[in-house]
């Protein structure tokens, strides 16, 4: 079905991109065979770094024409092997486009390259008062990956995700034609709306050369409470019923002792307070320091009453930066306290989650397999890990896929979906199939055909 490149397929690639941002064989470094999560193994043919749209768009032709197929990689930050070349073919990576075009203070939007990495992006509008509010773990993601896979993250409760954000695209098709869709503009009723179609397809639909980001005003104050509460399940049963009570907060959390108790291995740090079993950690913002003072004097009566031992304020900045920076590195410090890791990033109504999260307890204790976890449990949103630690292989594929198989089936038993951030990419295909059935799996492999008919651009992913 695809072609390997050969000589002359490599002369045609450095003519567009030039020699020196053409890597093939021994030069393509072991990151670029992979993603953040490393279980999905595959080395392109030849890596590509672009400078511009219309390489991309010479790129494309030439590969639709020739039938090699093309991966698009941002940072390589993503979970599911969603940047893998698994049919080998050309890896584009898109890093160095990272400029940021324009900032329109009057339509409050920032056009962007889409290499630019998240932590600029925050850095740039928060300049300038201004705010753009999908907040995703990992700052060094770029803007083009967040957007190809829906990006969350801790804000999306009260900011919504990544495709709320989104006014407009640029976008290079897999034959190579560019187009335009959406722009500046705050409505939109004009024709099928092409642009939601490139947000969470992962790239395989086109590649994003350009966005146009929403903006908002900088929500000038924040405040975060730390609430411990008794066991897990109180704490999680707390979250729904203080959204409901209360105004929205721009975060809830949920964090426990094992967690912690990773994070502090990690990083050599302590959380203030941190010799409870379970908490809810809660983020509030707004623009007067007054409301928000209104609010956080609530939340806490709330909390108290939903059952929280304490609460407590984190309001200066290093108590904030010691609280925040350890929930942040939770992924990481679980993956650094095993030999090998897979996750699930299930979503399920938010009614579930202390269901759920008993479920994961009993499994774990079931299959004898280190499960740790925590979330977004204002969104519903749980990253549940599986470590290998010292399992044989046979050991750990065995019940890797049981863990799997259960955890899925009990999440779409009850209303959930395979993944609320993270994407399918490779890792999560039979899943997707498994939750969504062979109608809509059709519907989506047709969509494909029509914007990719030769299955040139990200083959693999998602059906
Ligand atoms: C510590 C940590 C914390 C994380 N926390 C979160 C979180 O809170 N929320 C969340 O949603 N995710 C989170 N992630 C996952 C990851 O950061 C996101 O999926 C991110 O959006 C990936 O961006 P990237 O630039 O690294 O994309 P990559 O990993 O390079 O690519 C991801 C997918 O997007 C496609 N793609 C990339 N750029 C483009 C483009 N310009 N056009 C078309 N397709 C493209 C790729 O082909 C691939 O399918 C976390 C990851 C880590 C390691």
């Amino acid at each position: 079905m695809f072609n390997k490149i050969g000589q002359e397929d490599i002369k045609v690639f450095e003519t567009i991109f030039g020699k020196e941002k053409c890597f093939s064989g021994t030069e393509i470094e072991s990151e670029y065979a992979k993603d953040e999560m490393g279980t999905i193994i595959s080395y392109p043919e030849i890596r590509v770094i672009a400078d511009n749209k219309y390489q991309i768009s010479e790129l494309m032709q030439y590969a639709n024409q020739k039938r090699i197929p093309v991966t698009v990689r941002g940072a390589g930050t993503g979970l599911v092997g969603g940047c893998v070349a698994t049919r080998g073919g050309v890896l584009l990576d898109l890093t160095e486009m990272n400029q940021i075009i324009e900032l329109d203070q009057i339509n409050m939007t920032l056009r962007a390259q889409p290499g630019v990495l998240m932590l600029d992006i925050y850095d740039f509008v928060e300049k300038e008062n201004l705010f753009y509010g999908p907040d995703p773990g990992e700052k060094t993601a770029t803007i083009g990956g967040t957007i190809a896979t829906n990006a969350g993250g801790m804000r999306a409760i009260k900011y919504g995700t990544t495709r709320e954000w989104i006014r407009g695209l640029e976008v290079v098709l897999p034959s190579g034609e560019i187009i335009k869709t959406g722009g500046k503009v705050v409505k939109n009723s004009s024709g099928y709306p092409l642009k939601e179609l490139f947000i969470g397809t992962e790239g395989t639909l086109g590649i994003i050369v350009e966005a146009t980001l929403k903006l908002t005003s900088l929500p000038k104050f924040s405040t975060s409470l730390l609430a411990p509460f008794e066991t897990s399940i109180k704490a999680i049963e707390a979250a729904p019923e203080l959204i409901k009570r209360h105004v929205t907060p721009t975060a809830v959390e949920y964090v426990d002792q094992t967690s912690l108790k990773y994070s502090n291995e990690f990083l050599g740090k302590h959380m203030p307070h941190d010799n409870y079993d379970a908490y809810l950690l809660l983020s509030y913002d707004g623009t007067s320091k007054e409301a928000l003072d209104a609010d956080i004097t609530l939340a806490s009566q709330l909390c108290l009453e939903l059952g929280a031992i304490d609460v407590y304020l984190i309001d200066t900045e290093e108590r904030k930066d010691s609280v925040w920076t350890i929930r942040g590195a939770f992924l990481e410090a679980i993956k650094a306290s095993t030999t090998e890791m897979d996750e699930i990033d299930v979503v399920l109504p938010r009614s579930k989650i202390a269901s759920y999260l008993e479920f994961t307890q009993d499994i774990s204790k079931k299959l004898n397999l280190r499960m740790p976890y925590f979330g977004h449990v204002g969104d519903g949103n749980l990253h549940i890990y599986f470590c290998r630690d010292d399992l044989k292989e046979d050991v750990w594929q065995q019940k890797l896929k049981e863990a799997f198989d259960v955890m899925y089936d009990r999440a779409f038993a009850n209303g959930g979906l395979v993944s609320g951030e993270h994407g399918i990419g490779y890792a999560k295909k039979a899943y997707l199939e498994k939750q969504i059935g062979a109608t809509q799996i059709k519907l989506m492999r047709e969509i494909k055909k029509i914007f990719d008919p030769n299955n040139i651009l990200n083959p693999d992913k998602i059906v």
